[in-house]
């Protein structure tokens, strides 16, 4: 399969990388979805019905969600599925996750500036205070630095393209914008000082960048590879609801 962002290139839109995400989302969670099943069925058990001892035994669909008896084989495979997604396999999701996160090291900040113009968080300026103060990290770091815009036309201004697309992805909840004021001439007048979010970031390959971002390229080179994660990660917790 392709990479789903491999219709675009440097110069295409925020809006039709966007669109390309969702378009191929669909497909990467079909193969996902096959991959989990395959990976399951692996050790299905063999017509177990043959030696069974439950007598009238009504049930004719066999699969993963099906309600067994606690005496029955299927159930004992139930049982090995969870083990297997909440261990070996969410293990190797874990290691998955940290292939693509060493790899943004092949690539480095071109200093555009852009994320320290303009952050964009579900969470107003209070709420992200209050979550500092009851220990959350990234909101002790955010608030550290960010403060926020005073109005949506002050974010939009900064860069209308990125600040549409951050808006279209977000259409039921409220969204706060920031800056940072440290930034001065287009550089971190902190910089040694600056928190781990900015050390670190983009946090997470799946995280729409402006377009000037040097880190849109890792983005492209495992695009594939996160959106396959998330998918496995979504029906991992989905099959964990359903078992226990
Ligand atoms: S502290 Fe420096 S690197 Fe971090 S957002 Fe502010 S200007 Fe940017
Ligand atoms: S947007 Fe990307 S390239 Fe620009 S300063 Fe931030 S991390 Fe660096």
């Amino acid at each position: 399969m392709n990479n789903f962002f491999s219709t675009s290139d440097n110069k295409t839109s925020l809006n039709n990388q966007y669109a390309d995400l969702k378009n191929n989302y669909e497909q990467i969670f079909v193969e996902a979805a096959e991959s989990i099943r395959k990976e399951i069925s692996s050790f299905k058990p063999v017509n177990p019905c043959e030696k069974c001892s439950i007598k009238d035994c009504k049930i004719e669909k066999k699969d993963v969600f099906t309600a067994y008896p606690p005496n029955c084989s299927y159930r004992d495979w139930q049982l090995k599925v969870l083990t297997f997604l909440a261990g070996d396999y969410k293990n190797k999701l874990k290691a998955v996750y940290k292939n693509i996160m060493g790899k943004k090291s092949d690539y480095s900040c071109a200093q555009c500036a852009s994320c320290c113009k303009l952050a964009v968080s579900e969470y107003s300026y209070t709420q992200l205070k209050q979550r500092a103060l009851k220990g959350d990290k990234f909101s002790k770091d955010f608030v550290s630095v960010f403060v926020p815009y005073e109005t949506e036309e002050d974010a939009k201004a900064v860069n209308p393209e990125y600040f549409e697309l951050l808006n279209k992805l977000v259409t039921e909840e409220k969204v706060y914008y920031y800056y940072c004021p440290k930034l001065k001439d287009n550089l971190c007048s902190d910089y040694e000082n600056r928190p781990d979010i900015c050390r670190e970031f983009p946090h997470n390959p799946l995280k729409l960048l402006p377009s000037s971002c040097s880190f849109n390229e890792w983005k492209k080179s495992v695009a594939h590879e996160a959106m396959l994660l998330k998918a496995k990660t979504d029906i991992l917790e989905f099959y964990r609801s359903k078992l226990q």
